[in-house]
This record gives structure tokens, sequence and C-alpha cells, in this order.
């Protein structure tokens, strides 16, 4: 074998093809590929070390060949809710974060999927970032691995969501690879498609392309207008119109007993109206869906602000009424800048200032 070609080879950032064709050459039974998958992904282990079903001739030849590119750089914030914010500091030194949120029986991920955002949605600061790179596979898992780390023992993460920096359908490809190892029953983490949802703020091209996921798909709809959506999310909107975008959910292929889920976050004096309400009862006619309404949590500098809990309140009995299955998402970890709307980078006196977007958003 060639070792130069194979000095720092990243197993982490291998498909299950990929760690086929590096055993292969190496004379080693096919089965250490899954053999060092599971290693990976199930025991989440860090050094070839530890990988002890393999000979100590191969744990050395991967020691001096590869490296597992998992982050060891955290900064962990607790909620007083119990909500836990990371901040990974990545091999290149870009910062992402993801946020655990307890809630009875769920212990729910939110993964980001770009370091800042291809988009700029005005009630998100993540948006303010402008988009510095695309996650790959490796990197977004390394957020679930790293918060199972984390959770106490004979815990386990029930719920992924891909809500936080980032446009998941920006970065499909990876975004798709991941779930492929979340989901993988043999060697990977094997969440249920049906724990994960992907959430877009309305990439409608791409919609139809996770469908093969078989993953729950969210959309950030946010506007029941074409002119209030260009304000609030100008590059979602410049992109694809409300129109285009409801044709891509109609159009979306949804399994019999699912549903989509619409976002949508309440800000005050600007989308909470009656006539929002009842707009979006007539648009979302027909739709097999729910609706998720979030409070705007504010950041210092944003425009909008939160609307009184009487108009939240009228807000959801409107759309009741109009026989929409409408839930009231409670905001956590806002102590902790990892509630919906407030991931972001931290940095020096930023570190008081809200970050990303957590479920506020696609
Ligand atoms: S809400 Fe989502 S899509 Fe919009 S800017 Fe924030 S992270 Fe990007």
């Amino acid at each position: 074998m060639n070792q130069e070609a194979d000095i720092h080879t990243n197993l982490l950032a291998l498909t299950e093809n990929g760690m086929a064709a590096f055993v292969a050459p190496l004379g080693w039974p096919a089965y250490r590929a899954s053999q060092i998958l599971r290693w990976l992904y199930q025991k989440r282990v860090r050094t070839f070390a530890d990988m002890t079903n393999l000979s100590q001739r191969e744990r050395s030849h991967l020691t001096a060949c590869c490296t597992i590119e998992r982050t060891s750089d955290v900064q962990i914030f607790s909620s007083q809710d119990g909500t836990k914010k990371f901040v990974l500091t990545l091999a290149d030194g870009h910062q992402v974060e993801c946020v655990l949120i307890p809630d009875e029986d769920r212990l729910t991920l939110c993964l980001s999927t770009q370091v800042g955002c291809t988009l700029d949605c005005g009630f998100c600061l993540t948006g303010t970032l402008g988009l510095q790179r695309n996650l790959r596979a490796h990197e977004i898992i390394d957020q679930v691995l790293l918060a199972q780390d984390h959770v106490g023992k004979g815990e386990r993460l029930t719920n992924l969501v891909f809500m936080g920096m980032g446009e998941p359908l920006a970065n499909l490809d990876a975004v798709a690879d991941a779930v492929a190892r979340l989901t993988n029953q043999t060697w990977g983490l094997g969440f249920s498609p049906r724990r994960i949802t992907i959430s877009t703020a309305g990439l409608a091209s791409r919609i139809k392309d996770v469908a093969p996921l078989k993953v729950n798909l969210a959309i950030s709809l946010n506007a029941t207008t074409d002119e209030l959506r260009r304000q609030i999310m100008p590059a979602a909107n410049r992109l694809h119109s409300l129109q285009a975008l409801l044709a891509a959910c109609r159009a979306y292929p949804l399994a019999e007993r699912d549903r989509l889920t619409f976002e949508y976050v309440l800000l005050a004096d600007v989308n909470d109206h009656a006539d929002d309400a009842t707009r979006l009862i007539k648009l979302l006619r027909g739709l097999r869906c729910k609706v998720n309404l979030i409070a705007f949590n504010p950041f210092p500098g944003s425009p909008y602000r939160r609307p009184s809990d009487g108009a939240i309140e009228t807000f959801q009995d409107t759309l009741r009424k109009g026989h929409v299955d409408v839930y009231l998402r409670r905001s956590r970890g806002r102590d902790v800048l990892g509630a919906c709307g407030q991931l972001g980078r931290i940095e020096g006196a930023k570190a008081s200032v809200a970050l990303t977007q957590i479920e506020t958003r696609c």
C-alpha cells in the first residue's frame, strides 16, 4: 500500500464504501471496515488504541496513518431549564453550535449544517454572519457524537433536528451523507428517520430531494405574502416565491401518515395580525400539515420584537378556528443564547449577543 497517500486519512470522513475501499488494499478482512465504523459511531472512540478487536499491528498502522477528526475544543453553556449549548471549534478554527434540549421523555439535539448561512433571514443572527463554509458530513456527525458524550449515563438522544446554523438544503449532499450514518442500524447511530427533521427556509427546488431520506420535513414560512417574505427573508424569497414554495410542498411525496411542519416565527406588529392568520389558513388549506408558532427571541440590533402573550394566543386561536393543527413552541435555553434565533459565534463582548438561529428558522 502507498503509505504516503494514506497519511492522515480522517476515518470519520469516510462513507461506508469509502471505509471498505480503505481496508481492502491493506489485505485486512472485509469485516474490519464495519468493525472500525462501529468503534467510530457506536463506541465514539477517539483513539485507535481503543479499537480492541483489531490486532495490535492494525491499530499501530491506523495510528501511524490516520486520524479521527473530532473536535476537542468545546465550550458548554448550561441553561437553568436544562438546555445545553455546545460551541465547537472546528479544525480550521471556525465555530459552530448545537443545542441539546431535554423535554419530558425527549432529548432533542438541534444541529448546524453551515458555518454562518447562505440566507439572510432578518429575524436570525446567523443570517448576519454570511456563509463562511458548508460543514462536511463528519462535522455534522461530530455534533451528535459530542452531545451523546455529554448526556447522562443511560440517556440517549431521541430526536435530531437540522435547525441550527445554516440552510440544510444548501448543503444537502453532506446532510444526506450524515443522515445515512445517523440512521445506519448495523454500524451507525441507529436513529429512526422518523426521529429526524430537516428544516428549510424555502429552497423549493430542492425540497423534493429530501423525500428519499425519509425524514420529517419542516418549512420556515413566517409570512403569508411575498411582500412580507421579501422583507423578512429576502434571499429565500428572491430564490423562490411563496407560490413556488407552496407548490413544492404540495408536490412533496408524503408517506401515508406523515405531514409537513410549517414553522412561523411571530414578530410583533409584523406578521401577527388577524389578516396574517386568515391568509395562513387559506395558504395551507388542503396540505397535510401542522403549524409550529415560535415567539421571536430578540437579539441586540434586531428590528423585531416579541409579540405579547395575548397576541400570540389570539393568533393561535384564529388558526385553530380555521382547523389548522397548531402548536406553540416553548423557547428553551434563552439564558444561554441557545433559543430560536440565538445561535452564533461567541467572541469576546459578543458573548452576550445572540448567535445563530435554532428553532425559529427553517
Ligand atoms: S433562519 Fe435559517 S436559513 Fe434563515 S438565516 Fe437563519 S440559519 Fe439561515
